[in-house]
C-alpha cells in the first residue's frame, strides 16, 4: 500500500539497444537520476492529479521550481510581467539574477483588475507571474482574469492555497507552481518544488531542467508522497482553525489588523469566496503595540513555535520585517506592508482554542 522508494541513481541497461531507448525516451524513469525516478515520477503524477492537469514536475525546491521555469522560458531580450506581492526569494530572483541575465521585469500590483493585461508587451512578454494568495498579507490575484489573457505563458504560485485550496488550471492558467516544502509535503522534512500544466509545456521545461539539475530527491518525494494521503484532512481542519482564530484575534483590542481571505473585512473576499474551496491555512496579524508588541509575542508563546516555514502539522510563527524582509529599508518595507508589528502564523493541527489561549496570553494591550 505504501509507494517505494528509488533511491536509485543510476539503471542498468541490457545492451545497446535498451541503453539507446532509455537515454532517447522523454523524462525516461530508469536511465540516470536526473532524467528522471520512479519515486519522484509517483509524486508527480499525485500533484498532476489534485491539480486537475495532464503533467506534473518536480524540483529539488520551490525556488528551484521557480528558476528553472523562468529560465527554461525566457532570454536576454525577453520580457516578464510580475506581481510586487512575491515570496521575497522569487522577487529577488526577479530583480537580481533575471536582470542580470538581460530578462527585463515590469512590477504591477496583482490586486488590481487589468493591471497584468495592462503589462503585456505584445510579442515580447514571455511570462506573467502571480502568486495568490501572497506572501505574508494574503492579498489575491483574479484567476479567472489571469486566464484569460492571451500571448504570454501565465504562472500561479499557489502554495498558500494548496491544490486543496483553489485549481488554478480550471481557470485557464498555464502553469500551477507550488513549494511542496509546504503544506503539500507537510511535515517539515522535505525540501520540494512541483509545477503543473499541459504535458507538451512541460516537456519542453523538462529539456531545460536535466541542464539546470535542480533535481528532486527521492527521499523526500517519498515524504512527500506521504504527506499528500492527509492533505486534504489536514488543510480542511487548518483553514478551519485559522478562521475561528483569525475572526477572534479581530476583535482583541491588541491587534489592529487581521489579514485572511475568508475574513468578511478582507477587500477581496468575495474573490476569495469565488476562486478558493478554503481560504487557506496562514493568517498575519498586525499589532498595535509595533516592533515591541512583537517581541513579547514571540519571546511568551508555549504552544506556538517561532519559525518560517508554513503548512506543517505546527503552528510557527513568524516576524517578516527581521527575517524574510530584515534587508529593506523601513521605507521599502512600509510600501511592501510589512511593518514592525507583523506576524506570520501558519496554523498547525493543534486545538485552535489552545492555539488562542497561548497567542492571547502574550498579547499586550498598548
Ligand atoms: C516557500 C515558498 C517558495 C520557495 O520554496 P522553497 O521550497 O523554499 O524553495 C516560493 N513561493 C512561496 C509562496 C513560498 O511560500
Amino acid at each position: 500500500m505504501a509507494p517505494a522508494l528509488w533511491a536509485s541513481s543510476v539503471w542498468e541497461s541490457s545492451g545497446l539497444v535498451d541503453a539507446n531507448r532509455r537515454a532517447t525516451t522523454l523524462r525516461s524513469t530508469e536511465f540516470y537520476g536526473r532524467y528522471a525516478n520512479p519515486t519522484v515520477s509517483s509524486f508527480e503524477e499525485a500533484v498532476a492529479a489534485l491539480e486537475g492537469a495532464e503533467s506534473s514536475l518536480a524540483f529539488a525546491s520551490g525556488m528551484g521550481a521557480i528558476s528553472t521555469v523562468v529560465l527554461a522560458l525566457c532570454s536576454a531580450g525577453d520580457h516578464i510581467v510580475a506581481q510586487r506581492q512575491l515570496y521575497s526569494a522569487t522577487l529577488a530572483f526577479l530583480q537580481g539574477p533575471c536582470k542580470r541575465f538581460g530578462i527585463d521585469v515590469t512590477f504591477v500590483d496583482g490586486t488590481e483588475p487589468g493591471a497584468f493585461a495592462a503589462a503585456v508587451q505584445p510579442g515580447r512578454t514571455m511570462l506573467v507571474i502571480a502568486e495568490t494568495p501572497s506572501n505574508p498579507l494574503l492579498e489575491l490575484v483574479d484567476l479567472d482574469e489571469l486566464g484569460a489573457l492571451r500571448g504570454p505563458i501565465t504562472l500561479v504560485d499557489s502554495t498558500f492555497a494548496t491544490p486543496i485550496g483553489q485549481q488554478p488550471i480550471a481557470h485557464g492558467v498555464h502553469l500551477s507552481l507550488h513549494s511542496a516544502t509546504k503544506g503539500i509535503a507537510g511535515h517539515n522534512d522535505a525540501t520540494l518544488g512541483v509545477v503543473s500544466g499541459e504535458r507538451e509545456l512541460l516537456d519542453s521545461i523538462w529539456s531545460y531542467s536535466v541542464l539546470h539539475g535542480a533535481t528532486a530527491s527521492p527521499f523526500d518525494a517519498l515524504n512527500a508522497l506521504r504527506g499528500i494521503r492527509t492533505l486534504s484532512v489536514r488543510t480542511t481542519h487548518q483553514a478551519a482553525s485559522a478562521l475561528h482564530i483569525a475572526e477572534t484575534l479581530q476583535r482583541h483590542p491588541a491587534v489592529s489588523a487581521v489579514h485572511y481571505p475568508g475574513l468578511h473585512t478582507h477587500k477581496q473576499h468575495d474573490l476569495a469566496k469565488r476562486q478558493m474551496d478554503h481560504f487557506g491555512t496562514v493568517l498575519t496579524i498586525d499589532l498595535a503595540g509595533g516592533r515591541a508588541a512583537a517581541e513579547h509575542l514571540l519571546d511568551n508563546v508555549k504552544l506556538v513555535h517561532v519559525a518560517t516555514s508554513l503548512g506543517g502539522p505546527e503552528t510557527l510563527m513568524s516576524h517578516p520585517r527581521t527575517t524574510t524582509h530584515a534587508s529593506l529599508t523601513d521605507a521599502e518595507a512600509a510600501e511592501q506592508g510589512v511593518g514592525p508589528g507583523l506576524l506570520r502564523i501558519s496554523i498547525g493541527l493543534e486545538d485552535p482554542d489552545d492555539l488562542l489561549t497561548d497567542l492571547t496570553n502574550g498579547l499586550i494591550v498598548p
